[in-house]
Order: structure tokens, then sequence, then C-alpha cells
């Protein structure tokens, strides 16, 4: 079994696919060696492409108000304990100024689906930043909007839109959310990206509720075929005011193996050790740079307002996380071997 695990985690290495009967196999024989096995390649491979660095992206979370009602989500529509904040122009060219003042040169706006947002204010603030910090790349998350609404804030000057396609399965995409959220659209939003010319990144939550092997193998094949720049994987976390408050939280450990895996599938990917990987374990960023991640993404939202962007409980954010702990986390991360570098950070090209 051992060696059978061994011999696909070097044929993944060589061929860079796998079959979906292969991804399965991977999967089940996720274990300490097997995990071991995968963490030395993925580092290795990680060393030849981007060295010791590990990128920094400032997230500033500009509003938890959400049209959408996700399941697993605690700013989702329904939640009623959820204090709603946004944050205007103003507010968001505020934290890029503190954001670059400590070194940071890719900003990400990360939200709900909030209506507020409308092409024209986003193409304002995107115009703002690029003309304000022309060395920094933007990266958008703000959820699924119309092919046209993409190609303007990519011709605004946005640079990267990450789009979690949260689970390869459409059975599973309609356990995860409400009838009035589809499968084929979310998909067919990273192909819109794609085809606009963003660098696009994709991902999945790890224990989501439901989730089997089998999905965690589509979303590997999905990861292989879509091949994104970036990829964000995560332990789903459960939060109280949502329907998913009982069900228990993904595994540190596998999302560790599951990042070594990714970056031997896409040597050159943009891998982050996600906030969520950090509060399922206090060592999870740490872990997960080394099992092959590249990439932190330390809070840069308003003090005021980080409490609010409650995704799960006891998300992690006044800490060293936090993007006024720069220097903790800089040491953090010398000690587990690498160094935080200050540049935009794209995908190297191989
Ligand atoms: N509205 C945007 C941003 C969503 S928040 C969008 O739709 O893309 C970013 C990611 O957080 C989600 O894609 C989801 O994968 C993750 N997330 C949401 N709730 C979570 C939870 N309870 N545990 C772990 N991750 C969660």
């Amino acid at each position: 079994m051992l060696v059978e695990a061994y011999r696909l985690i070097d044929e993944l290495e060589n061929n860079k696919r796998l079959s979906v009967n292969k991804w399965l196999r991977l999967i089940k024989a996720f274990n300490k060696e097997t995990a071991a096995y995968a963490a030395e390649k993925a580092i290795r491979i990680r060393r030849e492409i981007y060295g010791d660095d590990v990128y920094i992206r400032g997230l500033i979370e500009i509003s938890n108000i959400c049209k959408n009602d996700c399941l697993y989500c605690g700013i989702r529509h329904s939640n009623k304990n959820c204090d709603r904040y946004r944050l205007d122009i103003n507010d968001i060219l505020e934290c890029c100024k503190e954001g670059y003042r400590l070194g940071f040169r890719t900003f990400v706006l990360q939200g709900g689906e909030d209506p507020y947002y409308t092409d024209d204010i986003l193409v304002d603030i995107i115009k703002a930043i690029k003309t304000d910090y022309k060395d920094c790349a933007v990266t958008l998350s703000l959820g699924e909007r119309s092919e046209e609404s993409y190609k303007r804030l990519f011709d605004a000057g946005a640079d990267r839109y990450l789009l979690r396609h949260e689970t390869a399965n459409e059975l599973h995409y309609k356990k995860l959310h409400p009838d009035n959220m589809s499968y084929n659209l979310r998909m067919n939003c990273l192909k819109s990206l794609r085809k606009i010319g963003f660098q696009v990144g994709c991902g999945m939550m790890i224990g989501s509720p439901y989730q089997t092997d089998e999905n965690l193998a589509n979303d590997m094949k999905f990861i292989e075929e879509f091949s994104p720049d970036m990829c964000g994987i995560g332990p789903f976390i459960p939060h109280a005011d949502t329907p998913f408050k009982d069900k228990s939280a993904g595994s540190g450990e596998l999302t560790c193996y599951l990042l070594s895996l990714i970056r031997i599938l896409k040597p050159n990917i943009l891998l982050p050790a996600t906030t969520a990987l950090g509060t399922v374990d206090a060592f999870g960023r740490e872990k997960g740079l080394l099992s092959g991640a590249n990439v932190l993404m330390p809070n840069l939202s308003p003090v005021a307002v980080r409490k609010k962007y409650s995704l799960y409980n006891n998300k992690i954010c006044t800490g060293e996380e936090a993007a006024e702990c720069l220097v903790c986390l800089k040491g953090r991360v010398k000690n587990a071997g690498f160094h935080i570098v200050e540049s935009r950070g794209d995908i190297k090209l191989i």
C-alpha cells in the first residue's frame, strides 16, 4: 500500500497527471508517511522555482454583506447575527496606504456578493489603487459576476481573480449551496475569468460537509485540467450561525498533504497557506509552507471590522497573521526556513 502510494507520487511528479482512479487511491493513502514523502518532493520543487521566497498579499475584506446563502459561510445572507459593514473607496485606499508602507505589493479585495459594488464603483476603486501604487497587483475575490463585468474590472487594471470552485462535483455542490445557486454558473465564471486574461485562482475547502474522497479526487482532476495560476485550499471550519454549525472541521494534516500534491502537480503554482489552516492549527501556516505553499495572506482590513468578517468561528485575526505584526510573521517564516519578499509575487513561468 505504502509502496504503491510512493509510486503514484513519483508518477505524478513525472507525468503531471493522474487518472481520477489514481487520484482517489492517492487520497485514500494519506497517512504520516505518504504526507512526509509528498512534502519532501513538494519543498524541493518549490525551492527550484521560488527559492526560499514567500509572497505576501494584503487581504482587505471590503464587505460582509452578501446576497448568497452558502450553507457553510458565516456571512451568508440569512445570518441575522452578523453585524454587517462595507468599506468605501476611501477606507480601501487607507488600507492600501498602510499596506504599502508595511511592504505589501499585492492587495486582495475580498468580500461577500454585495450589490453596492457596481462595476462603476469597482472600476473607480481599482483605477485609484493602480494609479497610486503602480508597482502593485490587485487581486479580486468578489464572487460571481457576468463576463462583461469581469471584463470591465480587468480593463480597469485588476490583475488576478480568486474564485474557489468549492467542489468539482455537482451533487456535492448542491449539498453546500441553496437551490438558487448553480455549479455550472460558478464553473463558467472561472472559464470567463481565464478567457479575459486574469491570473485565476480556484480552490476548495478540505473536509467540507458531505465531502467524500471521490469528491477530492474530482477536485484534483479539475485542478490538473483547469491548471489555475493560484489555488486556495483550507480546512472547513463550522460557524455557529449556519446550518453546518454541528459539522466537524476539516483536517489540517490532510490539507497539508493536498498542498504537497498540488505543488507536485503544478510546480510553479501560487499556493497560499491559508488563514483557515492557521486557525485549525497554531502552526498551520508554517506547516503549509513546509508542505509546498509559497504565499501568505495577512489581514489588512481595518481593525474595527476584522471580527465582523467571520466566515467561520475562531478565525485568527488579531495576532501574527494580522498585517501589523509582519515582524512576528517574518520571524516565524524565517524559523520555518523561508523568507518573506517585498514584490508583486507573480507566477514564475517555467
Ligand atoms: N464571496 C466570494 C468570497 C468568498 S469567502 C466568493 O464567492 O468567492 C472565500 C472562501 O472562504 C470561500 O470561497 C470558501 O471556500 C471559504 N469559506 C467560507 N466559509 C468557510 C468555512 N466555514 N470554513 C472554511 N472556509 C470557508
